[in-house]
């Protein structure tokens, strides 16, 4: 019966999803107080609350900021948390980003995994059970508009709105997300100021602007010579000698006969995989390092990091390579500036859920004990989420799933830091599959049109469980 229910909603489901890729919903800078997250975001919001209320739900636009569609009556809400905002389209697509394009089974366009499908699934999965099924307690969906960059939606939300008491946010990875590690955001710093009278120093750096939790493919540096000490040729075939014997993928490019500049290339992934990637700031710190000692020019940071960090990413040689059920440490040098004579080393570390920030914090500070200069600072900390694989949320959700697709899959731990943090009790569920490639913002983004149609019947029966 369920299956038929659904099945009745296809075309629905295929159209709507569409309709809300149509909508280009990247986070704009506005002026309007009632759409702060921009015009589009906003057009997004009102098109699904009308949507919600053509369907026969009760609906709330918050102030611009976030809204719910919700059905049901009772004094429990649950909830289910999505986001209607997109990353920016990128390059290169086969399919136009913004038109929701139906190909061998696929709708192509930014955000139709992440998250607008998976949001029209939830959706067409409340109306599902509001015209067949009795519950008991209430339901809302919750659209956040600020997902991809600060979540001020769903702080505003927090602020003014019922917490759901349960729920889950189909943002993520089915079978279902019981642990996600803490996320740290920190830095080591120290003071910088070039002199004339070294015989080599650092003008300038830049890394492109790469945020923290991705693996920088490109970082530069200048460097400048003193000329009246040093032969520039001599130099140049130093660094080059240093390059050769690390084989690491460094240009050299002379700029006049005092500056040059290095350029060291990597391999981008993301900051939760540092092993994916190669790291091109790392790479270029130990290059600088060996250089610069070869001149009587040492820097203490990057002598800290070629002992302490060098090319690892789990921590190992600053004894933080914490490890539990929910995987290792992990450590992403996501950035290096120097800025108001300050050298700064920005990392993103994924932290296991049992580990604590503070004994990190203490490591750290012993390490960095042995120079004068390094100041390390805690800039953000998102503590991990954690439930136990047998609470009653997880393994209901994980159970549904198995029963659904017929498979006998565990709940999961991710390096991630997913929607389901909005509110305690909440665990990812879906959309996307096992197995299969995440689509999440790359460039032909897409949702099978069974994803969509399995998650729907699987929501579905989720809604029924916990609201029964
Ligand atoms: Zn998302």
């Amino acid at each position: 019966m369920l299956d038929a229910i659904i099945e009745n909603y296809k075309n629905d489901i295929i159209e709507q999803t569409q309709k809300l890729i149509q909508i280009p919903s990247v986070h704009k800078d506005s002026p309007n107080p009632f759409q702060p997250f921009g015009k589009e975001a906003n057009n997004a919001l009102e098109y699904i609350l009308s949507l919600g209320e053509s369907l026969g739900f009760r609906t709330k636009n918050v102030d611009g900021y976030c809204g719910y569609i919700e059905f049901g009556e009772g004094d429990d809400l649950v909830g289910i948390i999505g986001h209607l905002d997109v990353v920016p389209e990128g390059e290169n697509w086969t399919y136009p980003p913004f038109e929701g394009q139906l190909h061998n089974g696929n709708i192509y366009g930014r955000g139709a995994i992440d998250d607008k499908g998976p949001v029209v699934a939830s959706l067409y999965a409340m109306k599902a059970v509001m015209e067949n099924f009795q519950i008991h307690k209430r339901v809302r969906l919750i659209l956040g508009l600020n997902e991809e960059r600060d979540w001020k939606c769903i702080n505003y939300y927090k602020e003014h709105e019922e917490i759901p008491t349960i729920g889950f946010s189909p943002d993520a990875d089915f079978p279902c997300i019981y642990a996600e590690k803490g996320v740290l955001n920190s830095s080591i710093s120290m003071p910088y100021n070039a002199n004339a009278s070294d015989n080599i120093y650092i003008t300038n750096i830049d890394c492109n602007n790469n945020p923290l939790n991705v693996v920088p493919k490109i970082c530069s540096a200048c460097l400048k010579i003193n000329s009246s000490k040093l032969i520039m040729e001599n130099c140049i075939s130093t660094i080059k000698s240093i390059i050769e014997k690390y084989d690491f993928e460094i240009d050299i490019y002379k700029i006049n006969d005092e500056e040059l500049k290095l350029t060291s290339h990597g391999v981008q992934a993301h900051g939760a995989h540092p092993d994916l990637g190669i790291n091109s700031i790392s790479r270029l710190i130990i290059i600088l390092d060996e250089f610069l000692k070869n001149y009587n020019c040492s820097i203490p940071l990057f002598d800290f990091f070629t002992k302490h960090i060098n090319l690892e990413y789990n921590g190992k040689s600053l004894n933080i390579d914490f490890k539990d059920e929910s995987g290792p440490l992990t450590l992403n040098i996501g950035n290096m500036s120097l800025e108001n004579n300050i050298l700064k080393i920005g990392m993103n570390l994924r932290v296991p859920v049992h580990s604590k920030l503070e004994d990190i914090e203490a490591l750290f500070a012993k390490h960095i004990s042995c120079y004068d200069n390094l100041t390390y600072l805690t800039e953000k900390y998102m503590s991990p989420l954690y439930i136990s694989k047998d609470n009653y949320l997880v393994s209901t959700l994980c159970k549904i799933y198995n029963e659904t697709t017929n498979q006998n899959l565990e709940p999961i731990a991710i390096g991630g830091a997913t929607y389901a943090r909005a509110f305690p009790n909440f665990v990812s569920f879906g959309a996307n599959l096992p197995g299969h490639k995440d689509m999440c913002h790359q460039t032909d983004e897409f949702i099978s049109i069974d994803n969509l149609m399995l998650s729907c019947k699987i929501y579905t029966k989720a809604i029924l469980e916990l609201a029964k």
